[in-house]
């Protein structure tokens, strides 16, 4: 039974500790005033109290938070519970399927890899004959030297950009000047 005189006058200052059998309201009365199970008129008169007791209003909003930390961490709780297995089932799936898909994958991987090679060599090969067939031109040309074919395809190709050069120049050189 809750023996708490109504609206008592403040008993110890706004702020001041609560002396000892003055009526402030019990922790267990405070909670269940949080907890909304105060008869009407328990609950009526602990509002009572709580207006004039700043003691007794900070005890509650202590309590209030400690309430609320449980019932966050209770919340909180059942969702792994739910949430894992779906999250760990999605994951082995997309782990599984990528597996499938690499395994699907491999051999088109590797026939398309071979071909790279194959197309790699070829071309080396085509370039390579073509570089050698340039280089014996250019050698033709010019004095033989020591340097290799990539060398002398470089000089012949300078050579072409040159005379290309001196075209367009004897070009421009022709037009009527304005
Ligand atoms: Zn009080």
């Amino acid at each position: 039974m809750n023996a708490h005189p109504p609206t008592p006058p403040r008993p110890a200052g706004p702020d001041g500790p609560a002396p000892a059998g003055t009526g402030h309201l019990p922790p267990d009365v405070l909670g269940d005033l949080l907890d909304r199970r105060l008869t009407p008129e328990a609950a009526a008169r602990a509002a009572a109290h709580l207006d004039a007791c700043a003691a007794c209003r900070a005890e509650r909003d202590a309590l209030a938070q400690v309430i609320a930390l449980g019932a966050h961490a209770r919340s909180r709780t059942p969702v792994p519970a739910d949430v894992w297995p779906m999250v760990a089932a999605a994951t082995i799936h997309e782990g599984e399927v990528r597996r499938r898909l690499l395994r699907r994958m491999r051999g088109p991987l590797l026939l398309a890899a071979l071909a790279l090679c194959v197309v790699s060599a070829w071309l080396g090969a085509l370039v390579g004959r073509e570089l050698e067939r340039r280089g014996r031109r250019g050698a033709d040309a010019s004095a033989p030297d020591a340097a290799g074919p990539d060398a002398r395809t470089l000089e012949r190709q300078m050579e072409l950009l040159r005379e290309r050069e001196r075209e367009a120049e004897q070009k421009r050189a022709r037009l009527p000047r304005p």
